[in-house]
């Protein structure tokens, strides 16, 4: 058994700073709507339903925490960059957001989930920059990489590697599919490293 299907859902807040517990270690997923965010944590988790896909576009949506084990979080965020939400809306948002990835003790990565097909939209790239800004590690990951052929998903993940730079900060790009499973294991590994777990972590005492 993984280690990352033992997520149990722990909360859900309304907002980012209605967020309780700042102790331990958390790790947050953001993307666009429809960027494949759900799929990525069932994936990851193995569950088919923990992460709940979002049938209303722009309904206000609620912040989901997942526990791992006591003080290891994984932060389902909001998806973002729906056109229909109201503007005061995304300010707040954007607002709080920032607010999180500065001041949030816990925070110690975030997955950014882009679609492989068209990464970087501006609200991806002011999110990566603002998570630099605040000295926090990003993995950029390219979902639904199944939809490309080889050749074109090498491209694309060459061309995000080259564009990162531009962010200047711990930004690590890789594919993912919740289709095939691909890129399961190099998500797992980054987000071992900033959970702190050590090789053996999960063997049973002896
Ligand atoms: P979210 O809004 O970011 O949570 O995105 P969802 O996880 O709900 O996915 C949005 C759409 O993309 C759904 O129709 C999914 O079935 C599809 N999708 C998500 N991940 C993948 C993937 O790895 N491969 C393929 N082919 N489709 C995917």
């Amino acid at each position: 058994m993984s280690y990352y299907s033992k997520a149990t859902f722990f909360t859900s807040a309304p907002d980012i700073s209605h967020l309780k517990d700042d102790t331990g270690i958390e790790v947050a997923f953001a993307g666009r709507s429809n960027a494949g965010k759900s799929s990525a944590l069932n994936t990851l988790t193995r569950q088919k339903n923990l992460a709940r896909t979002s049938k209303t576009p722009g309904r206000t949506q609620l912040i989901n925490v997942f526990e791992l084990e006591p003080d290891r979080r994984l932060v389902d965020l909001p998806g973002y960059g729906y056109a229909k939400v109201p503007l005061a809306m995304k300010v707040k948002w954007q607002r709080s957001l920032g607010e999180y990835l500065q001041k949030r003790k816990s925070l110690k990565g975030l997955v950014v989930l882009m679609d492989i097909r068209h990464p970087f939209k501006d609200l991806d790239q002011d999110l990566i920059q603002w998570a630099v800004d605040a000295g926090l590690p990003v993995l950029a990951l390219l979902t639904k990489a199944d939809k490309l052929k080889s050749g074109k998903r090498k491209e694309q993940l060459l061309m995000a590697r080259e564009a990162v730079l531009a962010f200047m900060g711990d930004v690590t790009v890789h594919t993912f599919s919740a289709l095939s499973r691909q890129g399961v294991p190099e998500l797992e590994s980054i987000l071992d490293t900033w959970l702190e777990r050590h090789k053996g972590d999960e063997s049973e005492p002896a």
